[in-house]
């Protein structure tokens, strides 16, 4: 093995953007919709484990459950089940050399482990990052219109005491083509009370009023904590030709001075553009996230283009994994891969010396996340 890559084998990785395992056993039919963004089963004669990802777990996790590589569907899933989720989880969570979760709070949030849980499966430590537009849904019952601005100032400030940073999913409740400007308290207000009307016919709080968005957003611009965008790939919720993150480039641009750091989570297809967006803006951050996993064998060419402009000090790491232990295993197992395979030919081509190229595994690995999330001696 080369120096490189026994680095990247063994460096303790900071997961900067994360959510929680499932709590309980699962049916395959969960399992599948889990692994994956799409809404729908595979229809009869299709299964998930023929995707990219799928192909991956049957090679790497296989071996793990006492079964040959390349394991086929069906062989796969009954020694899962056999297994089980939680075994599962404390199985791969340890190996995943990861020992710091930064865990978007937001999605799901009964079903799935909490903080500490996950810190004890994963024998990691945990930190938690707040979900913006669950904030603004959790006030909604507690205050009329004219209050919403001030309940959901006092509710962020409240959660704000114990996060580490924010996280916007305008892209799937809008788009990034937002307007850049702050909304004046008026516009907020009236907004509040179209929201709150819908909310009386739909009964349903889930925000997508474009002008509250681009309020929660500005609100947490105020705290000068990081926030996590939502970019590129993503559920069917998503219109994806409007999840470019140069769509937002005057709310970047608007942003420079105001101390908030922007980390732009996986942005594929964009990920060429997320790295102009992080080589020219001061506060732009990006990661390849979950697209590792649903690429898998093709990973390396993202994380190659991950790394072809953003200078290396603005590339973090994360597994964007949900649910599964097999995302945080093998997302992080594929970017040790990848970025080995990276720095490695531009050794080879002598582009790098040794030196710095294990100094950028650290940096990759964790120091960037340090700095991005402040979290200075921890
Ligand atoms: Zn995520």
């Amino acid at each position: 093995m080369t120096v490189i890559a026994d680095a990247l084998n063994n460096v303790q990785l900071i997961d900067h953007h994360c959510h929680g395992l499932m709590r309980s056993d699962l049916s395959r039919a969960d399992f599948e919709l889990l692994a994956t963004e799409s809404d729908w089963v595979e229809p009869p004669g299709q299964t998930i484990f023929d995707s990219p990802f799928g192909i991956t777990v049957r090679a790497e996790v296989s071996p793990l459950l006492g079964l040959d590589r390349h394991a086929d569907a069906d062989t796969y899933w009954q020694a899962r089940a056999a297994v089980g989720q939680a075994e599962l989880g404390k199985l791969l969570m340890p190996m995943t050399g990861i020992d710091t979760l930064i865990i978007d709070s937001g999605f799901r949030s009964t079903n799935i482990l909490d903080l500490n849980e996950m810190g004890e499966v994963a024998r990691a430590r945990t930190l938690e990052i707040v979900r913006l537009e669950s904030v603004a849904e959790s006030v909604i019952g507690h205050t009329d219109a004219a209050g919403f601005r001030q309940a959901f100032a006092d509710e962020l400030a409240r959660r704000a005491l114990s996060a580490h940073g924010f996280k916007s999913i305008i892209a799937y409740r809008y788009g990034l083509d937002f307007d850049p400007e702050r909304p004046t308290d008026a516009e907020v207000d009236h907004a509040a009370g179209e929201w709150l009307a819908d909310i009386e016919v739909s009964g349903r709080a889930r925000l997508s009023h474009p002008v509250l968005l681009r309020h929660i957003l500005w609100t947490a611009v105020g705290f000068h904590k990081p926030i996590q965008f939502h970019v590129g790939y993503g559920d069917s919720d998503i219109n994806l030709h409007r999840c470019d993150p140069t769509q937002m480039t005057e709310f970047i641009r608007r942003t420079v001075d105001t101390g908030v750091q922007i980390t732009l989570l996986h942005c594929y297809p964009f990920i060429r553009e997320a790295g102009f967006l992080a080589q020219v803006y001061p506060h732009v951050w990006l990661d390849t996230g979950a697209i590792l996993n649903y690429t898998g064998p093709s990973a390396v060419r993202l994380v190659r283009d991950s790394l072809e402009l953003a200078p290396i000090s603005k590339v973090l790491f994360s597994s964007d994994a949900f649910g599964l232990p097999e995302l945080y295993y093998c997302g992080a197992l594929i970017w040790r891969r990848c970025t080995a395979q990276v720095l490695q030919s531009w050794l080879d081509d002598d582009y790098l010396g040794e030196r710095d190229a294990l100094r950028y595994v650290d940096m990759m690995a964790r120091t960037n996340a340090l700095r991005c999330y402040d979290l200075g001696g921890m």
